[in-house]
C-alpha cells in the first residue's frame, strides 16, 4: 500500500510520500534510544509543561488538522474539529494527574514485615522507546491517547501511522516538536506495514502498541512475543446495543444513530448489532429506520453533512461484500443497501445508511466487524436471548443497554462480555476511564491510570534493614 494521501471524497491523489529507507530508520531509533536516556530523567513538571504547550498549540491549529483529517479520511469536518478537541482536554488529563497516577504504592505495614522487611514500595518507572502501530480512523486521537501517557510516564515514541494518513502523522510529529519536547521523544516513521517486523525486533524497542484490525494485531503480537515485549492490542469490534423492555424506545433509537454512524460508521465503538426485545421491536426498528434513511449524505468538508465516505475503496468493497453475502442468505434491508445514485457523490467512496433484518448466523455479518455505516437489528424474546446473541461474537470490546430495570443493569453487567458496558447512552472514550476489550477486540487498556501504567517497569523496592 503506497503512504498517500488520497481524498475519499473524490478518489484523487493529493500527495504520495517516498517511505524512509533503514539508513533513516536507524537514524530515528538512535535518536528515540538517546532521547529516552535523558527523558527519564526529567521531572513530572516539566513534561507536564510541556504537554500543557502541546495541548494549546493543538486548539489553535484545530481548524487546520481537523481539515486534514477529514481531507485523508473523510470524517465530517465537525466531528473532525471535535476530536482535535478532544486530544487537547486527554493531553491537559494526564498533565495534570501523571504524578499522582504513578506515585510510589506502600503495601500494608503487616506485608512488609511478613516478607522480612523494614520497607518497601512499588515505583512505576518507564520503559523505553514504545512502538505505536496506529489506524487511519480516529488519526489523531489514537495517536495522543498513547502518546500523552506515554511520554508523561518518561517513555518516548515512535508512531507507525496507517499509510493512508501521512500528513496526519507529520503533523503529530511536528506538533510535539513545536511544544518543545526533545528531539527524539515523539517521532513519525513513514514505512509500510512490511517494515514493521524489523522494528519490533530492534533491540531498542521496549514495547508494541497497536489500534488496528485483528490481522494486523496477530502479526505484530506475533513478533512481539518472539521477542518477549510488551504489547496492547486494541483490534476490532462489533458492539451490540441492546434496547429491552423498559427502554425510552425514541430516545435508544436516536442515539442508536448517532453509535452507528458516528466517523462513518468506522468506529471500533460504534454499536454495530441492535438487539431488541420484541415489545419494543416494531417501534424501535421504524424509528431507527426512518433516523437512518433521513441522515444527510455527502461531501465530509461541507457543514451539515452527516455521512461522508467510507476512507477506503477497498474499505467500501469490504461493506459491499458483507451486505450481498448477508441479503443472499436471505437478510432484508429496511433502507440502504447500496451507493447513493447523487451524480456529485460518484466519484467517491459512498456508501448509503443501511439497515439489516433477519440476519442469522450462517452470514458474514453476524461474525465480522462491519465497518461502515450498517446497521443489523435482531428481535429477540428476552433478557437471557439478548444477552445470548450480545454475547455471540468473536469480539468483546464495549456494549450498550436501554433499560429502566435495575435487576436487568446487574445482569448485563454481569453477563456481557465486555471491556465496557453503557447504560442508556452510547459507548464513548474518556481520559478517565480504561479502554480496551476482551476476547478477539485484544488485550491491555489505554486511558486512565490502567492506560499509563500498561508502559511502566512496575519496580518492587523493598529494604531489609
Ligand atoms: P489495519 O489495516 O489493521 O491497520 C492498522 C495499522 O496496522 C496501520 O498502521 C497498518 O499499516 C498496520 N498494519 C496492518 N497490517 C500490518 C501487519 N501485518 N504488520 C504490521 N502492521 C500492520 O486497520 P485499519 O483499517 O487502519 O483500522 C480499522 C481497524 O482498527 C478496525 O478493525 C477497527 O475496529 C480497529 N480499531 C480499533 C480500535 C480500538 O481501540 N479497539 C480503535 C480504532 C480502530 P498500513 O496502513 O501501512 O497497512
Amino acid at each position: 500500500m503506497a503512504i498517500a494521501t488520497v481524498n475519499p471524497a473524490d478518489g484523487r491523489t493529493v500527495e504520495v510520500f517516498d517511505p524512509l529507507d533503514e539508513a533513516a530508520v536507524e537514524r530515528r531509533l538512535a535518536r528515540a534510544q538517546s532521547a529516552f536516556e535523558s527523558w527519564r530523567l526529567t521531572t513530572f513538571a516539566h513534561r507536564a509543561e510541556l504537554m500543557h504547550r502541546a495541548a494549546e498549540l493543538l486548539d489553535q491549529a484545530n481548524d487546520k488538522v481537523a481539515r486534514t483529517m477529514t481531507l485523508e479520511m473523510g470524517k465530517p469536518l465537525a466531528q473532525a474539529r471535535a476530536e482535535a478537541a478532544k486530544c487537547a482536554k486527554a493531553m491537559r488529563w494526564y498533565a495534570d494527574r501523571a504524578e499522582a497516577l504513578l506515585a510510589d504504592e506502600h503495601p500494608a505495614r503487616e506485608d512488609v514485615q511478613d516478607s522480612g522487611g523494614v520497607s518497601a514500595f512499588v515505583r512505576y518507572r518507564p520503559l523505553g522507546p514504545v512502538l505505536a502501530v496506529m489506524p487511519w480512523n480516529f488519526p489523531f486521537w489514537q495517536v495522543v491517547r498513547f502518546a500523552a501517557p506515554a511520554l508523561m510516564a518518561g517513555n518516548v515514541g515512535l508512531l507507525k501511522h496507517a499509510s493512508n494518513v501521512p500528513r496526519t502523522a507529520l503533523a503529530l510529529e511536528e506538533l510535539f516538536a513545536r511544544a518543545g519536547f526533545p528531539q527524539g521523544c515523539f517521532q513519525t516513521l513513514l514505512i509500510g506495514s512490511s517494515a514493521v517486523e524489523a522494528v519490533i525486533r530492534d533491540e531498542r524497542i521496549a514495547a508494541v502498541t497497536l489500534t488496528g484490525s485483528e490481522g494486523a494485531g496477530r502479526s505484530v503480537a506475533a513478533v512481539a512475543g518472539d521477542e518477549i515485549k510488551k504489547t496492547v492490542l486494541e483490534l476490532g469490534g462489533s458492539d451490540p446495543f441492546l434496547v429491552l423492555a423498559s427502554a425510552d424506545v425514541a430516545a435508544a433509537a436516536e442515539r442508536a444513530v448517532t453509535a452507528r454512524v458516528q466517523n462513518n460508521g468506522q468506529s471500533c465503538i460504534a454499536a454495530k448489532r441492535f438487539v431488541v426485545h420484541a415489545d419494543v421491536y416494531e417501534e424501535f426498528l421504524s424509528a431507527f429506520t426512518a433516523r437512518m434513511r433521513a441522515l444527510t449524505v455527502g461531501d465530509p468538508a461541507a457543514e451539515g453533512t452527516e455521512v461522508g465516505p467510507v476512507a477506503t475503496e477497498q474499505g467500501r468493497t469490504d461493506l459491499e461484500e458483507l451486505v450481498a453475502d448477508a441479503v443472499g442468505h436471505g437478510a432484508s434491508v429496511e433502507c440502504g443497501g447500496g451507493r447513493p445514485d447523487d451524480p456529485a457523490l460518484a466519484g467517491g467512496w459512498y456508501y448509503l445508511p443501511t439497515v439489516l433484518t433477519g440476519v442469522t448466523p450462517r452470514m458474514r455479518i453476524h461474525r465480522e466487524e462491519a465497518f461502515g455505516p450498517v446497521a443489523t437489528v435482531y428481535r429477540v424474546a428476552d433478557l437471557d436471548e439478548a444477552i445470548a446473541v450480545a454475547n455471540d461474537s468473536p469480539f468483546g470490546l464495549s456494549s450498550n443497554v436501554w433499560t429502566t430495570d435495575d435487576a436487568d443493569r446487574e445482569r448485563c453487567v454481569r453477563d456481557l462480555r465486555a471491556g465496557g458496558v453503557f447504560f442508556n447512552g452510547m459507548t464513548a472514550s474518556h481520559p478517565a476511564f480504561p479502554f480496551g476489550g476482551v476476547k478477539r477486540s485484544g488485550y491491555g487498556r489505554e486511558l486512565s491510570g490502567h492506560g499509563i501504567r500498561e508502559f511502566c517497569n512496575v519496580t518492587t523496592v523493598w529494604s531489609g534493614s
